[in-house]
C-alpha cells in the first residue's frame, strides 16, 4: 500500500460530523482522487461539508453499504460521539458500533480497501492507570450508564481484529483521546462547546462533580494528522491519538475564561455515574510507530475554537 492519499479513492463514514468533515478535507488536501462522506446526519449535518469537492450519500451505515467504483481507504467515524448524544441515541449506538462496523469492514473487503476503525479512550473506561497505554486492558463497567457507547466500540475493536486476522483484511485502529475544534456542536453537551459557549454568553461554568476530573485535550488539526499518519502506516495494533497534557475540569474552566476573556462564576453539580476520574493518553507508541505527537497547545487551539464558536453562538 502506499505511504501517501494521493490519487487515492477515499469514504469516509461519518464524514459530515465534526471530526469526519475536518478528515474529508485532509483527503483533499493530500491529493484524493475523491472523497465520499456516508453519513445519515443523526448527529453531523451538511454544513460541515464546505468543500464542494466532498461527496456526500446519505445513508445509515448500519444497512449494508454498497458504493460504486474504487476505494482504496474506509474510515469508520460513525456514531455518536458525545455522553449526551449517547444516551438520547442509545440503541442506536449500539447498533452503528456493532452492524455498522461489521458492514464498514465488510465494503473494505468487497473493495480490497484498507479499514480504519475510529474507537476511543473510553476502551480503558474509568481507568486505574494513568497515563493509559494501549497495553491497559481497561475498567469498563458494561452495565452502567455509557456502556451503550463503550461497549459498542470495544465490540468494534473486537470485530476489526477478527476481520483483520481470520479474513486478512487490512485494518488500523485508532484510541482517540478528547479532541476539540471548530464545528463541535454547541450543544452536544460535550465539556468543550458548554464551557466555551458559557464563556460567551458571561453564563456560570457548568462544572459535573468536584472539577478535580481529568482530560486531556487534543486540537482537531493534531488529531486528524494522526488518524492520517496511522492509516498510512503498516500498524495494525491499536494506537493512542491523543494530546498527553492532562487538566482537571476545574483548570480547564479557568483555561477558557482566560482565552474566551469572559464567564461567570463556577457553577457545580452531581457528577454523572461512571464518569472517568483520569484520562492522559500514552503516546509513546504513536511517538515511535507513527513519528506523531501533537503541535498546537491549548492557548492556541482553543483560540481557533473560540473564534469559530464566536460565529455561532
Ligand atoms: P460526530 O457526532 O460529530 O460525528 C459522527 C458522525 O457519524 C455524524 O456525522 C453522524 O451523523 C454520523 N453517524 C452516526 N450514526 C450513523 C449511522 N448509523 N450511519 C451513518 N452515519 C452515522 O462525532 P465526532 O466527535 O466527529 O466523532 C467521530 C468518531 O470519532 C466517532 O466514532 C467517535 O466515537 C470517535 N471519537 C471521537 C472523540 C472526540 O473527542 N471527538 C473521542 C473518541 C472517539
Ligand atoms: N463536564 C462538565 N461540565 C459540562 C460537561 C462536561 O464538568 O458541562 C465534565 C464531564 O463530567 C467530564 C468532562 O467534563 O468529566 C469531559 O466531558 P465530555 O462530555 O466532554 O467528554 P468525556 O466524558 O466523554 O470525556
Amino acid at each position: 500500500m502506499p505511504a501517501s492519499l494521493q490519487g487515492k479513492h477515499v469514504v469516509v463514514l461519518g464524514g459530515a460530523g465534526f471530526l469526519g468533515s475536518h478528515l474529508c478535507e485532509r483527503c483533499l488536501s493530500d491529493g484524493a482522487a475523491s472523497v465520499l462522506a456516508v453519513d445519515d446526519l443523526s448527529t453531523g449535518s451538511k454544513n460541515n461539508l464546505v468543500d464542494p469537492r466532498i461527496g456526500l450519500l446519505l445513508h445509515d451505515v448500519c444497512k449494508p453499504i454498497s458504493i460504486e467504483g474504487p476505494v482504496d481507504f474506509v474510515f469508520n467515524l460513525a456514531s455518536p460521539a458525545s455522553p449526551f448524544d449517547y444516551d438520547r441515541l442509545w440503541l442506536e449506538t449500539l447498533r452503528v458500533g456493532s452492524l455498522g462496523t461489521q458492514n464498514a469492514l465488510d465494503l473494505a473487503r468487497a473493495k480490497g480497501a484498507r479499514m480504519l476503525q475510529a474507537s476511543t479512550s473510553e476502551i480503558y473506561g474509568d481507568p486505574s492507570v494513568s497515563p493509559q497505554p494501549e497495553t491497559y486492558l481497561g475498567n469498563v463497567n458494561s452495565v452502567g450508564p455509557r456502556a451503550v457507547y463503550d461497549e459498542a466500540k470495544r465490540y468494534g475493536e473486537a470485530i476489526v481484529t477478527a476481520y483483520r486476522d481470520r479474513l486478512g483484511v487490512q485494518t488500523r485502529m485508532v484510541r482517540i483521546f478528547n479532541t476539540y475544534g471548530p464545528r463541535m456542536r454547541l450543544n452536544d453537551g460535550r465539556v468543550v462547546p458548554a464551557f466555551v459557549g458559557q464563556a460567551l454568553k458571561g453564563q456560570n461554568f457548568t462544572v459535573f462533580g468536584d472539577g478535580t476530573q481529568t482530560r486531556s485535550f487534543c486540537y482537531v488539526d493534531d488529531e486528524i494528522d494522526g488518524i492520517v499518519k496511522l492509516m498510512l502506516s503498516d500498524v495494525s495494533d491499536p494506537v493512542n491519538i491523543g494530546n498527553p497534557v492532562e487538566l482537571t475540569m476545574l483548570e480547564f474552566a479557568e483555561a477558557v475564561r482566560r482565552a474566551a476573556g469572559g464567564g461567570g462564576q463556577i457553577s457545580f453539580s452531581p457528577l454523572p455515574k461512571d464518569d472517568p476520574k483520569q484520562r492522559k493518553p500514552d503516546i509513546t507508541r504513536a511517538r515511535t510507530l507513527l513519528g506523531w505527537e501533537p503541535r498546537v497547545s491549548l492557548d492556541e487551539g482553543l483560540a481557533k475554537t473560540i473564534a469559530y464558536f464566536r460565529t455561532v453562538v
